[in-house]
């Protein structure tokens, strides 16, 4: 008998993923945590029974959210992730030596430790000495910081349940807020091609630009992400993600990846024609 995990990704279109056997499944505080072992993409997470991650292609999301602000900031040394309870954005931060202090607040601790159990490649530098791990909502958290930040990554789930939160104007003029005077934001900003992901991405930057003087949207293609066309918000105070990248000193620091490059990097902010009517729609929003 086939077993197979379904994401719907609207009324009319769902992905399934064939699943050798469910390793975990359980309801913590905030949400359902399942683990699935899958013949394709490796170990795959779902919270709420939406996918979060899969071993194949969780570089490319991980790679994508942390390296494009990483190789913009001159010199970042205190960074602030929300969300990123599986570890992967915090993995890919800690190869910078140059990153003397990385808060990660994520609000729900089972899905640490659920992650660090059936995700060890993901979940790999909990125990790095410059993490400080707070078990709190990013939302409250973020009220308290002043100008603490050279780096706010924004690694949510989809703008409902306990993510709603994160997609609202007061969350990004709070980031702004806790951000040095050329820090720089980056989230996870949903995706143009179905409505419902279209219009939480419109609403996002609609929210984003009225924070952030340059307010940019960068893409990435992950093929378990709806669409396969997933997108990422890059916003600052100072830095332009294209016309301030220091490609040769990012370059210089020989980080391994299998996804990201500096020349990528400028690609990836060249968006189709009707992604960037949206955006611009948007900022008419609200
Ligand atoms: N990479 C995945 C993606 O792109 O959808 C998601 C990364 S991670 C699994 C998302 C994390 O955000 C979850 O662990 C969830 O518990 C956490 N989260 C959701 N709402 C939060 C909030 N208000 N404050 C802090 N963490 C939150």
């Amino acid at each position: 008998m086939d077993i197979w995990y379904s994401e719907h990704h609207t009324d009319h279109v769902k992905l399934s993923i064939k699943v050798d056997r469910q390793l975990y499944s359980n309801q913590s505080d905030f949400q359902r945590i399942d683990v699935f072992e899958t013949p394709e993409f490796g170990r795959v997470l779902t919270l709420d029974g939406f996918l979060m991650q899969t071993e194949k292609d969780e570089f490319i999301y991980h790679e994508m959210i942390t390296h494009i602000p990483m190789a913009v900031h001159p010199n970042p040394r205190h960074v602030l992730v929300i969300g990123g309870g599986d570890g992967g954005a915090v993995r890919e931060l800690c190869r910078y030596d140059s990153i003397e202090q990385i808060d990660l607040v994520e609000i729900d601790p089972l899905v640490v430790e659920v992650c660090k159990t059936y995700f060890p490649t993901t979940a790999c530098s909990f125990d790095d000495p410059r993490l400080r791990l707070y078990h709190q909502d990013g939302l409250r958290f973020v009220r308290n910081c002043h100008n603490q930040y050279d780096l706010i990554i924004v690694d949510s789930t989809d703008p409902f349940g306990p993510g709603e939160g994160l997609f609202t104007k007061e969350f990004y003029g709070n980031c702004y807020k806790a951000l040095k005077e050329d820090g720089i934001m980056v989230n996870q900003h949903e995706s143009p091609f179905y409505k419902g992901d279209a219009m939480a991405m419109k609403r996002a930057h609609a929210r984003i630009v009225k924070s952030f003087s340059i307010s940019r949207v960068y893409q990435a293609h992950i093929p378990t992400y709806p669409s396969g066309h997933w997108l990422f918000g890059f916003a600052s105070k100072r830095y332009h993600p294209t016309k301030d990248l220091l490609s040769e000193a990012w370059n210089d620091k020989k980080l391994e990846t299998k996804y990201y490059n500096t020349n990528l990097h400028k690609g990836a902010f060249y968006l189709p024609n009707y992604v960037e009517t949206m955006l611009r729609e948007g900022e008419f929003d609200e």
